[in-house]
């Protein structure tokens, strides 16, 4: 591998080594490789600052703002910005904190979200998170934060009671609805763009146990999807269901449609009960109905492996404020039209629906369900020729939505943010970003420009 010297920068006649205390990660190093590694890939970064203290996010963020370096914030790594080359990555991994203070959880910048849930499974307690251990606190509380108890409690983003933040300028905030109130406004949904979050703070609910329940679905989709439609607008909060239709990924993972509900307790007659109308569809069946624990239906997704990246994806994801039959016959048809496509479908609705639109900055609070699909963009499956055309078919259905959900968006096209948020969302968050990010400094992420 050929080497590229690092230039030893001085910011005010100080090394960056001397400005953190945790570990500087240059090309040539011997851990390169695994400091700039992240989920789906190996990164090109300048070099990588694994941040042991806020002090040291401090020295890291002096450093790139006088060297001119964007800054990439890595909290679990499952973003698509570490593709991005050059830079200075701030691996967040070293602030690995939980600490349980009655119904508040207080959680280190770069936690995941399978460490939290086991940390407060051992408490009986839970916050609304996504479905997948390895992913970062950060990112996914920063975007908003859909998962299994979006419709009990909302996103992770609404269990945000506060933050500890460090601005592009070095200090070091605490934010929350009485302090700062313009910034804690801006991280419930509108990304990394305001400093790095070195402590979370969530209220936690009371939690001992979930019911996940798993149904296969055969035959024709659109029926079956019209009556859990029906069946989600007056099912209690406690239930969220997903829908899943996947082409078969490996021999252990077959082709085929499915349901899968959460039910937010441990009553299991409740959610068989919520879950009765769905059952008694043609072409539903159950293979899966067991209280667990919530750690335990996360999914853990490994790594991609650096020689084998993951494949693109043509398609995209909408926040649908009503799951129409005509969206519904769309969604099935661009599946059934596309051999390796995948389409994903979540109830929302309940608490999530309940927050008031202006007070955080996430899109989309009438949206009933959220959708994705895209064909995986395998050479062979998808040809070039057909690869617009299959883009066109997904443009017309995100038409059908209300926004695009930047969590799920594994682009970094910066053209894409504007149909994150209304253009009210976007000038406010514009202008806090003036206030606080003038630079740009963290300009890693689904970009909100400085106004
Ligand atoms: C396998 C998989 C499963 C997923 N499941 C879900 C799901 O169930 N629900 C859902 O809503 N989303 C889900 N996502 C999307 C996920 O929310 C986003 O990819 C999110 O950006 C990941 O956060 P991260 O911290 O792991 O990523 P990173 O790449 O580390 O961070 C992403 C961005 O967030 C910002 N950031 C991260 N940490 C901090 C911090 N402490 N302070 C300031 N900025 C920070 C930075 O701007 C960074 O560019 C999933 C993604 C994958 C790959």
């Amino acid at each position: 591998m050929s080497v590229a010297p690092v230039t030893v920068a001085r910011v005010t006649d100080l090394s960056l080594s001397e400005l953190v205390t945790g570990t500087v990660v240059a090309p040539g190093d011997d851990d390169w490789d695994s400091a700039r590694r992240f989920h789906s890939g190996i990164g090109e970064p300048t070099m990588v600052v694994r941040a042991s203290s806020v002090d040291d996010v401090r020295g890291a963020l002096r450093y790139a703002a006088a060297e001119r370096l964007d800054v990439m914030v890595r909290g679990g790594g499952h973003s698509a910005w570490g593709a991005v080359p050059g830079g200075l990555t701030l691996d967040l991994g070293a602030l690995d904190d939980i600490r349980i203070d009655g119904d508040v959880v207080h959680v280190g910048g770069g936690v995941t979200w399978g460490a939290v849930a086991h940390e407060l499974s051992q408490h009986g307690l839970g916050v609304s998170s996504g479905d997948t251990a390895s992913v970062g606190v950060g990112g996914l509380t920063l975007g908003g934060g859909i998962g299994w108890m979006v419709r009990a409690w909302g996103l992770a983003a609404d269990q945000l009671v506060g933050a500890q933040l460090v601005t592009a300028r070095g200090d070091v905030l605490e934010v929350s609805d009485d302090s700062h109130a313009d910034l804690m406004w801006a991280l419930r949904g509108g990304g990394g763009n305001f400093g790095v979050v070195t402590r979370f703070d969530f209220r936690a609910h009371e939690l001992r146990a979930v019911v996940f329940a798993t149904l296969a679905v055969t035959g024709d989709a659109r029926p079956v999807l019209a009556a859990v439609r029906d069946t989600l607008r007056d099912a209690p909060r406690e239930l969220t269901v997903t829908y899943m239709d996947v082409p078969a990924m490996d021999p252990n993972a077959p082709a085929g449609a499915s349901i899968t509900a959460c039910w937010i307790g441990d009553d299991e007659d409740a959610a068989r009960a919520a879950l009765a109308p769905l059952l008694a569809l043609e072409g539903v069946t159950e293979t899966e109905l067991a209280v667990r624990s919530y750690p335990d239906i996360l999914m853990e997704m490994p790594a991609a492996d650096p020689d084998q990246p993951m494949p693109g994806f043509v398609g995209g994801n909408t926040l649908l404020r009503e799951l129409s039959d005509d969206a519904i016959a769309r969604l099935v048809g661009f599946r059934e039209a596309n051999a390796a496509s995948v389409l994903f479908l979540r109830s929302l609705g309940g608490a999530f629906g309940e927050v008031a639109q202006e007070s955080t900055a996430f899109p989309a609070r009438n949206a009933t369900w959220f959708a994705m699909a895209g064909a995986f963009d395998v050479p062979g499956l998808v040809h070039d020729g057909n690869r617009p055309l299959i883009q066109a078919e997904w443009d017309a259905i995100e038409g059908l939505g209300e926004a695009l959900y930047g969590n799920f968006t594994p682009s970094t096209d910066p053209g894409l943010v504007s149909r994150m948020y209304t253009p009210e969302t976007m000038a406010r968050l514009a202008a806090i970003k003036r206030e606080w990010d003038p630079q740009n400094l963290f300009c890693r992420n689904h970009n909100v420009v400085p106004a």
